[in-house]
């Protein structure tokens, strides 16, 4: 174990133990996968940094409530530096990846000299995918992002500030928020915004028919929840419909313009504020890398996380086309990216003390869906299943147990108990100079 006789040599970077440098571990990204495996690898006799292009991580299934003014950017969000700090072998540098090295080794980053690695960890994640449909990267605004989420919410308050000083603008579809994707994200998302609206913006907005705004679900499939079973399906449609949302199964978005979005029934709904939640493709880093690919566009790795003929590079998370045993993708989801990157923490220490790596099994420990107010679907192993309150309570324990940092919890909760208790959306704030 790494203790206080380490420290950092010369150019201020590399550490030694006893005068012997350590291993260099470079983790790319910190997203669930990166933040987890330098923290499994806090302690250990490496020399570890991870590198994200910001100093945050981002608790993304909570970005709808960011978005939808009921949590603050901040209590999602803790700084990087202040995770890896009680680690001494591990820093934290706030650059972005453009290249990677693999022959020499190193790491190019956009503001500084390239990082030099024994190990090397890619963990960048997935970002938003448009499928090509015409107007989405123009005019939807996608939920992937901090930026997108804070976005999303000045867009939608604006928009009420703009029916509200010209209320002709409502027949325009001011306040028609279509959201595409009825996944877990589109389905929080809009019970959310419907909460919103009923609870919050209709008392603020005194003069505003805000019975006129509508919030709209469009589903390509013929289902919500995808990925759920048909009773949690139906009950995630039932809930949403009961909040008053519009959801519209079995149909595509053609194309999407700065005032309306057009169906594949030939219908077209004027609005100025899309939502896109419908896809997400692994990040372009897995184009530039060079590395093989799958038709997904997530790098190809071997049952041990590492890319193939590079078993010093591991990659995890949304980024790998990692497969369970019977050789299925596995889902873009954050424990598999955590558990990603406790495996590859732990390979790279076997592999140092020079045994092999062994193969990433995942363990699937269930999955869930918040629709609203005590309005939940949970699916655990042995096809246990929790609705309504029930399930509402486990998904608010389980977010607040994997939330990083104390103070998050602490703030999240308090926020949360507000927003039950008066019915409140408490960061009702525009921030961003979005004009349109
Ligand atoms: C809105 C939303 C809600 C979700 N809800 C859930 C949920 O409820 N449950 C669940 O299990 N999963 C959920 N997911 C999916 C989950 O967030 C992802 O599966 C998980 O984040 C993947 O982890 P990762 O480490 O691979 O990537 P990420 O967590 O996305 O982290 C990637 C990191 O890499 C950094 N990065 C990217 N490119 C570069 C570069 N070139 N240079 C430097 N840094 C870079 C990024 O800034 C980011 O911090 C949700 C996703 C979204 C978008």
């Amino acid at each position: 174990m790494l203790g206080g006789r380490s420290k950092r040599a010369g150019d201020g970077r590399r550490l030694t133990v006893g005068g012997v440098k350590l291993p260099q571990v470079v983790i790319v990204g910190a997203g669930f996968g990166g933040i987890t495996a330098a923290k499994a690898l806090g302690g250990a006799p490496l020399d570890v940094t991870i590198v994200d292009q910001h100093n945050f991580h981002t608790f993304s299934p909570l970005l709808y409530q960011v978005a939808t003014a009921g949590l603050a950017s901040d209590d999602i969000a803790p700084s990087v530096r202040g995770i890896v700090q009680p680690d001494p072998n591990v820093e934290a540098r706030m650059a972005t990846v453009h290249a990677i090295d693999f022959e020499r080794r190193e790491v190019q980053v956009d503001n500084g000299p390239s990082i030099p690695y024994d190990w090397l960890v890619l963990a960048a994640g997935a970002v938003s995918s448009d499928f090509g449909i015409p107007g989405v990267s123009e005019h939807a605004i996608p939920l992937k992002t901090m930026a997108d989420a804070t976005r999303i919410r000045s867009r939608v308050l604006r928009r009420f500030e703009a029916a509200n000083a010209n209320p002709a603008l409502v027949d325009q579809g001011a306040l028609t928020f279509v959201v595409a994707g009825g996944g877990p994200t589109g389905v929080e998302l809009c019970g959310a915004l419907a909460e919103l609206i009923e609870k919050v913006l209709a008392k603020d907005f005194k003069h505003l028919d805000v019975n006129r705004a509508q919030v709209v679900l469009v589903e390509m499939t013929d289902v919500l929840l995808g990925t759920f079973s048909p009773r949690s399906q139906a009950e995630a449609l039932r809930d949403l419909r009961q909040r008053g949302v519009d959801v519209r199964l079995g149909v595509a978005i053609q194309a999407v313009e700065m005032s309306a979005v057009h169906l594949a029934d030939n219908t077209t709904i004027p609005t100025t504020t899309t939502i896109w939640t419908a896809g997400v493709k692994a990040n372009p880093m897995a184009d530039w890398l060079g590395l093989e690919q799958t038709e997904r566009g997530e790098i190809v790795v071997l049952p041990d996380l590492t890319v193939p003929g590079r078993p010093e590079v591991f990659v995890i998370g949304d980024l790998a086309a990692a497969k369970d045993r019977h050789g299925k993708p596995l889902p873009q989801l954050a424990p598999v990216a955590m558990q990603g990157g406790r495996h590859v923490a732990r390979s790279i220490k076997r592999r140092e003390r020079g045994q092999s790596t062994r193969p990433f099994r995942y363990i699937n420990k269930g999955t869930m869906a918040t629709i609203g107010r005590r309005a939940a679907v949970a699916e655990l192993p042995f096809r246990i299943r929790f609705g309504g309150t029930l399930g509402w309570l486990s998904w608010l324990g389980l977010h607040l147990v994997f939330l990083i940092g104390f103070r998050n919890r602490v703030v999240v909760l308090v926020n949360w108990a507000w927003n039950y208790v008066k019915w409140d959306r408490g960061n009702r704030v525009i921030l961003t100079d979005d004009t349109d």
